[in-house]
C-alpha cells in the first residue's frame, strides 16, 4: 500500500496556476480548490487530472479570445492609429526635425526658408529676384495641393475610425464625432 501524499498536490497545482487561468477555471465552475482532498495517491491523481484538464481548457479559451481581439485589431489597422496626445506630439517633433534637416529655400534653393512662419514674412535674401519669386509661387501652389490631399485623407481616415469605434462600443456616431471635435 502506497503512503499518502505529504502535501495536497491538487491545491498546490491550483495555487500555482497563472492568475488568469486560475480565474477562468473558477468561472468555468471548478470548486475543487474549496475542498479538502484525500491525500491518497489514487485520489490525488484523479483530482489533479480533472484540474489539469480544466486548466488546459481555460488556457485554450483565453488564447482563443486574445487571438480574436488580435484579429480584430489587425483587420482594422486604423484602430491602432486613433490619435492620442503622444502620437501628435511625436509627429510634430518628427516634422520639425525633418524641416530643419532639409531646409531648401522655395525661391533660390538655398539652405534657408523662403518664408518664416514665425516672422510672417519672406526671409530669403533673394526675395526681390523675379525668378526666385516665380519658384516660390510654384512651390507654394504644390504645397497647397499636397496639404489639401492630406486633409482629405485625414477626413477619410477619421470616418473609418468613427465607424469602427461605433462597432466596438455601440456609441452613436454623432455623439462620438462631437466628443472628438
Ligand atoms: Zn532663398
Amino acid at each position: 500500500m502506497q503512503d499518502d501524499f505529504k502535501i495536497d498536490v491538487v491545491q498546490h497545482f491550483f495555487q500555482n496556476l497563472a492568475p488568469k487561468i486560475k480565474d477562468q477555471v473558477k468561472i468555468n465552475g471548478y470548486i475543487g480548490d474549496t475542498k479538502v482532498h484525500s491525500r491518497k495517491p489514487f485520489d490525488q491523481f484523479n483530482a489533479l487530472n480533472e484540474l489539469f484538464n480544466k486548466a488546459v481548457q481555460a488556457e485554450y479559451q483565453l488564447n482563443r479570445e486574445s487571438n480574436n481581439i488580435k484579429e480584430i485589431m489587425n483587420s482594422h489597422s486604423t484602430f491602432m492609429a486613433i490619435p492620442s496626445v503622444n502620437v501628435s506630439t511625436a509627429e510634430k517633433a518628427i516634422k520639425s526635425y525633418k524641416e530643419t534637416k532639409t531646409l531648401n529655400c522655395w525661391g533660390c534653393g538655398g539652405d534657408h526658408s523662403w518664408w518664416s512662419a514665425q516672422l510672417q514674412k519672406v526671409v530669403c535674401p533673394k526675395a526681390d529676384d523675379p525668378a526666385a519669386q516665380a519658384n516660390a509661387a510654384a512651390r507654394f501652389n504644390a504645397f497647397k495641393e499636397k496639404r489639401q490631399k492630406r486633409t482629405d485623407n485625414k477626413k477619410k481616415k477619421k470616418r473609418i475610425e468613427t465607424i469602427f469605434t461605433e462597432v466596438l462600443t455601440g456609441v452613436d456616431a454623432d455623439d462620438d464625432e462631437a466628443i472628438r471635435n
